[in-house]
């Protein structure tokens, strides 16, 4: 592991992965969307800044959970809203 960049992604010991691979807020409404981002403190899957709706920013602005993780496949990394902090794992 590269060194820590926050203490939000410090504390993330397991990634949690989708359960679904949707977004659970586009679903609701109809709504299409690019990438797919886990929360990694309730789980939420829910879609990425480039997604005309934005529900994981958004979400993590309602509810100040700090950390998603890509819920792309392929894709391993973490990113810490508070404090714009990026971190890879894969390989
Ligand atoms: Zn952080
Ligand atoms: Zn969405
Ligand atoms: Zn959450």
């Amino acid at each position: 592991m590269p060194e820590e960049p926050c203490p939000h992604l410090e504390a993330i010991t397991s990634i949690k992965l989708p359960k679904r691979r949707e977004c659970e807020e586009c679903v609701k409404i109809g709504a299409q969307w690019v990438h797919l981002r886990t929360c990694q403190l309730c789980g939420a899957t829910l879609c990425c800044d480039s997604s005309p709706n934005r529900h994981a920013t958004r979400h993590a602005k309602a509810t100040g959970h700090p950390v998603i993780a890509s819920a792309e496949p392929g894709e391993a990394w973490l990113y810490c809203y508070p404090d714009d902090a990026f971190l890879e794992w894969a390989n």
